[in-house]
């Protein structure tokens, strides 16, 4: 796996050691990479009232739009979880990321044991909804 993928893992990994899943004790993080090269991250932030519960990757996108703007692009993402398997992004994750990237986005994937996964949003959600 190229050195910047796995840099990318390193970050989502310490973004979710500060995850707040007291309720799954699923700790998720995110790390993503814009087009123009800046570097957010995010995790999982649950809540009492379940619905209200954020994803990682989620997260870090409207970290990336807050500090860029609406024309912030996604290039790559890495998710990490607490977990012995690799987990794929929600769908709910997926559509989000399909607003700011395209089909060829990186995203890589990690639990704590095995080879990452890599693969592309396009490959993920085929068909995203758009208007
Ligand atoms: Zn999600």
């Amino acid at each position: 796996m190229p050195r910047e993928l796995r840099a990318l893992l390193t970050q989502a990994r310490a973004a979710g050691r500060r995850a707040y899943a007291p309720y799954s004790k699923f700790h998720v993080g995110a790390a993503l990479v814009t087009a123009r090269g800046g570097l957010f991250t995010g995790c999982n932030v649950e809540n009492a009232s379940y619905g209200l519960t954020i994803c990682a990757e989620r997260a870090a996108i409207f970290a990336a739009v807050a500090s860029e703007g609406p024309r912030m692009r996604l290039a790559r993402i890495a998710i990490t979880v607490d977990a012995p398997q690799a987990f794929a992004p929600c769908g709910a994750c997926r559509q989000v990321l399909a607003e700011f990237g395209g089909p060829e986005t990186e995203i890589v994937y990690a639990g704590r044991d095995g080879t990452p996964v890599r693969t592309t949003l396009g490959a993920l959600l085929p068909q995203a909804f758009g208007l």
